[in-house]
């Protein structure tokens, strides 16, 4: 399921969306928060610019809300219908899922984001060799 080429391969391990080779990121852990936005200024592969224009990731925000729905979603089927706790303790696992998330779903709000405007290419590896 994840193969280079596929979508999903660069949104789930950050690599560049073009060529899949390597990381957009300076630092590939999300939870080292002082670099958790600093990214490679282009691909060394493909020479491709990740930030397409000024402010581009300003739109992984709207991503990051139907993330951060989706873990909320996650936490509160575990914890009300799997656990069975009670409603507000419900309340208070979704919000620390959040928070203890936050870092995975910035990075992957920002994968999904630039995934939507930059589709694979295979033969961009080769245009430097
Ligand atoms: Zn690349």
């Amino acid at each position: 399921m994840l193969k280079k080429g596929n979508k999903l391969y660069s949104i789930l391990t950050g690599s560049c969306p073009r060529c899949h080779e390597e990381g957009m990121y300076l630092d590939k852990n999300p939870y080292h928060l002082g670099k958790i936005y600093k990214m490679h200024e282009r691909c060394s592969t493909c020479e491709l610019k990740y930030k397409i224009e000024p402010s581009f990731f300003y739109g992984a925000m709207y991503v990051s809300y139907g993330v951060g729905i989706a873990f909320s979603i996650a936490a509160f089927v575990i914890a009300k219908l799997i656990i069975g706790t009670t409603l507000i303790n419900t309340f208070i696992a979704i919000i620390l899922t959040l928070i203890v998330f936050m870092p995975l779903i910035m990075r992957v709000s920002r994968n999904i984001w630039i995934n939507l405007f930059i589709t694979y290419n295979a033969n961009a590896v080769k245009k430097k060799s």
